[in-house]
């Protein structure tokens, strides 16, 4: 499956930094991880700090799924506000989940803490109104968002001029946010696994799996057996080759990086995350090299050949975009990318048990993917050990 095309500005950035090798024997663990994104290698960073013998295997090279074409934006804000959450799902359960991401947002800046891994910033969040008729949306949410605790203000066009340095007619700002390099962070992750004991193997897919009665075989496309007691799916949107139900929809998006420049700091207030309520929505962030990213333009197709041949003109419409915002700012597109992305019909990703036996899905699909990623990454290490997760319904295949 072609997940991504063009040029994604990690993958440029950042190479390969790590080599991998592959798997050629046959071997045993505890738990057999499949899919080395940022969900994979979350996952076996938590399995590997509760002492499980755990291998990683991917059929790419690390990190070349969707994880490298990630524009990384770190946001409890999922794609369905929490008043329009609250209506399918109910306020309890949305609030939840909402909360589960607020929280994802910071343990990931702790985990880059722990690990010494520096590409983790904190960014205040801006939500703003793209048309006037969205205003009353933006109300509405800025209130279910306070009643559920979280610190948020409602601006008005002139406090999002004077502080942001763009027209809109309302917006909520929120403190908590931040932005990462998913692409650098998962080899991050597995460097300090492998230290722990995680074996890592990359262009080493699974083509089948047998199921025995005290766990199962892991059948590797070269013949290699994985003998494990459990298996843990982050496979990402490839999943459904694994899945006898269709739980989600293939979508193909936009983004597109400036070249660099001088003072993004000076820009706008605190550099703040950028997004807004069109359907489907732009966002906006700048990156520790003072470059800019500006994304969206979503189409709700899969074909990555009638993707791929759309990427010139959504460069330019996103250009124009950024440069309808933000006349002033002198920016030159460099890079730009194409990538499908996961869509469920409420926003939320797929998180635990199905049908198989001895196996853990960790799918964060749409617009919050890798903090839905680290939620997946706990949930699974406490089922695995025998532990209870109070929201380990809240994602999963029954709902
Ligand atoms: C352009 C774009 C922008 C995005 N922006 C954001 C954002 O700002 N914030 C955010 O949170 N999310 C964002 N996302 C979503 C986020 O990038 C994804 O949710 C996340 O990268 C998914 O990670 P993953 O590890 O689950 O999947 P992947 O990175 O795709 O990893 C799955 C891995 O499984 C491997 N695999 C599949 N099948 C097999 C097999 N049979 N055997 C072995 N290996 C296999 C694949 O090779 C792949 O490497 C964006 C996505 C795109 C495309």
């Amino acid at each position: 499956m072609e997940l991504k095309s063009g040029y994604p500005f990690w993958l440029i950035k950042d190479g390969l930094p790590y080599d991998y090798p592959k798997l050629e024997d046959c071997l045993k663990c505890e738990v057999a991880i499949i899919g080395a994104g940022i969900s994979g290698a979350l996952t076996a960073y938590y399995l590997t700090q509760a002492g499980f013998s755990c291998v990683l295997v991917d059929r790419r090279s690390v990190g070349l799924g969707s994880t490298c074409a990630s524009t990384s934006l770190l946001q409890y804000e999922l794609d369905k506000p929490l008043s329009e959450l609250s209506k399918t799902i109910g306020i309890e359960a949305a609030e939840n989940s909402y909360r589960l991401c607020s929280y994802a947002v910071d343990k990931i800046g702790e985990i880059c803490k722990s690990i010494r891994h520096v590409g983790y910033t904190k960014r205040s969040s801006l939500f703003y109104a793209a048309f006037k008729k969205d205003v009353s949306l933006v109300e509405k949410e800025y209130e279910f968002r306070k009643n559920a605790g979280f610190k948020v203000k409602l601006l008005n066009e002139n406090d999002i001029y004077n502080s942001y340095g763009f027209m809109a007619p309302a917006a909520i700002l929120s403190q908590k946010g931040a932005c990462v390099d998913a692409y650098k962070l998962t080899h991050a992750l597995l460097q300090y696994s492998i230290k722990k004991g995680l074996r890592v193997y990359d262009r080493s897919g699974v083509s089948g799996i047998n199921y025995k009665t005290n766990g199962a075989e892991l059948i590797l496309e070269n013949g290699s057996i994985i003998y494990t007691k459990k298996i843990v799916n982050a496979t990402g949107y490839e999943v459904q080759s694994f899945l006898s139900k269709k739980v989600y929809k293939l979508h193909s998006t936009y983004a597109v990086i400036s070249e660099q420049l001088n003072n993004t700091e000076d820009y706008w207030k605190d550099q703040a995350l950028i997004w807004n309520t069109a359907n489907p929505y732009l966002y906006i962030r700048s990156t520790a090299d003072k470059r800019i990213i500006i994304g969206g333009r979503d189409e709700i197709f899969y074909n990555p050949v009638k993707r791929d041949q759309l990427l010139k003109l959504k460069t330019k419409q996103l250009t124009n975009d950024f440069k309808k915002l933000f006349p002033e700012i002198g920016f030159i597109p460099e890079f730009s990318w194409t990538g499908s992305f996961g869509v469920t019909k409420d926003s939320l990703p797929y998180i635990g048990v199905n049908e198989e036996p001895y196996t853990y899905y960790a799918l964060g699909f749409g617009g919050n993917g890798i903090t839905f990623s680290l939620i997946a990454a706990e949930i699974i290490t406490d089922l695995i050990s025998g532990k209870k997760n109070r929201y380990s319904n809240l994602f999963s295949f029954d709902r």
